[in-house]
């Protein structure tokens, strides 16, 4: 299928890679805060944090090389890196070193994330989901401006930065909601959908915060177009660990996010299997914040359902851009979690 993201023949992808680079390392330097969000402090250095912890990364890391989401999204490797090594994979910066080396203790612990997760535990993995995506719009509003400065980019760069700000003081607000629960040792906040500990090594490392558009029955749970300041997204957190010889698969919510009532019902109403395949397809659908064994990249970057699965948008076919080329997504059969490979299933471990 049609790569996104292909140079057009004739182009230096050389010129396009490093344009590319230059502008994602300038707005990655001008959106670090001046000071740390987690301790107040002034900030001089910024931890290269791990989005996902390296314990996962490492446990399924070939040569110390993970591959990257890009592959299954079918970008133009001399553009964009579909594999990268453990120390460049899924790293943020935004917090200091102190917060880094403390914060987060309990649950990157092989020890602790193997036991069922503490409140305490699901608290820290909410914080860092929050702080990968405040982060990521951090670097985005500065991208808007970058582009706008150097080619002027957009029409009305104030309409893409005001989602930006939006999103950003919504996750602003859902770092401090998370942080506070641990701060606080405050129990019974958090409902879990999933919890297992599988006795094998899944090919998959990820967490992401996801704001989920439907159940499984198809039912609406986020309207992700609803532009309302006011409505707030709701949040399913999910995390894939994979360890030693076991792996840890985990989703849950906070219960002030209650949209997610019905979802976890089902979640409870089916058997693990099931719940494994509707956990993988969420990965694929909703994320772009995992990481994969070698063994899986053959299938990854060939598997036509797959990779339009990482394409759509709302069931929408090439990231929602719809036009003659697409037919304008009429007629378009969004993949369904059945399409796909399962790679929480035993047959895939490594
Ligand atoms: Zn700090």
């Amino acid at each position: 299928m049609a790569k996104l993201f292909e140079a057009p023949l004739g182009v230096n992808t050389v010129d396009i890679r490093k344009k590319i680079n230059g502008m994602l390392s300038e707005a990655r330097k001008e959106a670090k805060p001046a000071i740390c969000i987690m301790c107040g402090k002034p900030q001089t250095s910024f931890c290269n944090s791990h989005s996902v912890p390296q314990m996962a990364l490492r446990s399924i890391a070939e040569n110390g090389i993970v591959i990257h989401a890009s592959a299954a999204l079918g970008v133009d490797e001399r553009i964009i890196d579909i594999e990268n090594g453990v120390n460049k994979s899924g790293t943020f910066n935004y917090i200091c070193n102190d917060c880094d080396n403390t914060f987060f203790q309990d649950y990157e612990n092989p020890d602790n994330i193997v036991q069922p997760p503490t409140d305490k535990i699901l608290a820290e993995i909410a914080v860092k989901n929050m702080l990968l995506q405040l982060s990521k719009r951090a670097v985005e509003r500065k991208l808007i401006e970058i582009q706008q400065r150097d080619y002027n980019a957009f029409d009305n760069p104030e309409v893409g930065m005001n989602v930006k700000n939006l999103d950003f003081a919504e996750f602003e607000n859902e770092v401090i909601f998370h942080k506070n629960i641990v701060e606080n040792n405050e129990f019974g906040g958090y409902q879990i959908v999933f919890w297992k500990l599988l006795p094998y090594t899944v090919p998959i490392a990820m967490q992401s915060a996801i704001a989920v558009t439907r159940d499984i029955e198809g039912v609406e749970i986020n309207n992700i177009y609803d532009m309302n300041p006011n409505i707030r997204m709701q949040y399913l957190h999910l995390a894939i660990f994979p360890l030693n010889g076991k792996s840890v698969v985990l989703a849950f919510y906070h219960k002030r996010d209650k949209l997610y009532r019905r979802l976890r019902h089902q979640f409870n109403c089916m058997g693990e299997k099931e719940a494994l395949v509707n956990i993988n397809y969420l990965v694929f659908k909703y994320t772009e914040n995992y990481y994969m064994a070698r063994k899986i990249e053959e299938e990854i970057t060939t598997n036509d359902a797959l990779q339009r699965l990482s394409q759509e948008n709302d069931g929408m076919p090439s990231l929602g851009m719809l036009g003659i080329d697409n037919s304008f997504g009429i007629g378009y059969t969004p993949v369904s979690k059945n399409d796909i490979p399962n790679f929480l299933a035993p047959e895939w471990a490594v």
